[in-house]
């Protein structure tokens, strides 16, 4: 027990084992097993006037992403959303107002959720399958109302934050993103804040790097099902 207990509290890099990517509690994910070189890129609290430039490039290199999009952000840039959908990426769930789930009651997070997924269908015409809990904040109320609105909670890979909307230089985000990555990884940036500037410089590195590796973008949902069907 101890020797274990020694392993748990040497730092990281001392440690010969990958790092761990995601934690273990039932109905959430943070990546997906799979041998195959998939990676799902994932955008939080837009749509914002970032949101277009991010599209630009994604379409560029016609890759999809997972936009987990706040409702209070879809009433005011709706054709934004819209245009997420006509370029083939995700759009997901991630409260309305940004609040911390876990800090509100069943009712108040099925209601916030419901409420939210109606805006998105109103603008795209489809449910979102998939939210993410602001601020990674999850407890068993949280999955409960996910689970009752028909959203499976995504969380993403612990070696994949890419910090981008903290002043993370242009080479740092891409080193977050790089240093770690496996095939199955959800990658977490945000398409919302006041300097977007280095993301925009960040994004098509990354995209190059990841198709000169053999990595292919997909939504969650399809990293999902592919999870699914690897699944005894
Ligand atoms: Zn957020």
């Amino acid at each position: 027990m101890a020797l274990v207990l020694l392993v748990l509290w040497l730092p990281a890099e001392l440690q010969a084992s990958p790092p761990t990517r995601g934690g273990q509690t039932p109905g959430v994910t943070w990546y997906v097993k799979t041998p195959q070189r998939l990676v799902a890129l994932t955008f939080n609290d837009g749509p914002s006037p970032w949101t277009p430039r991010i599209l630009a490039i994604l379409k560029a290199f016609g890759d999809p992403a997972t936009f987990f999009v706040l409702g209070s952000q879809a009433v005011k840039f709706p054709a934004v959303v819209r245009r997420e959908v006509l370029l083939g990426m995700e759009v997901g769930n991630h409260t309305y107002g940004h609040i911390n789930l876990a800090q509100h009651s069943f009712g108040q997070d099925y209601r916030d959720l419901q409420e939210t997924n109606q805006i998105l269908n109103g603008i795209t015409n489809t449910f979102p399958t998939v939210m993410r809990p602001p601020y990674g904040a999850y407890n068993a109320t949280v999955l409960h109302a996910a689970s009752k609105t028909g959203l499976r909670v995504i969380l993403w890979s612990w070696t994949e934050n890419s910090g981008n909307w903290k002043n993370v230089p242009v080479a740092g985000i891409v080193a977050r993103v790089m240093r770690h990555l496996q095939g199955g990884d959800i990658v977490l940036f945000h398409d919302a804040g006041n300097n977007l500037g280095p993301t925009l410089k960040a994004l098509p590195i990354i995209l190059k790097d990841l198709r000169a590796l053999g990595y292919r973008c997909v939504t969650v949902s399809d990293l999902l099902n592919k999870m699914s069907r690897h699944s005894p």
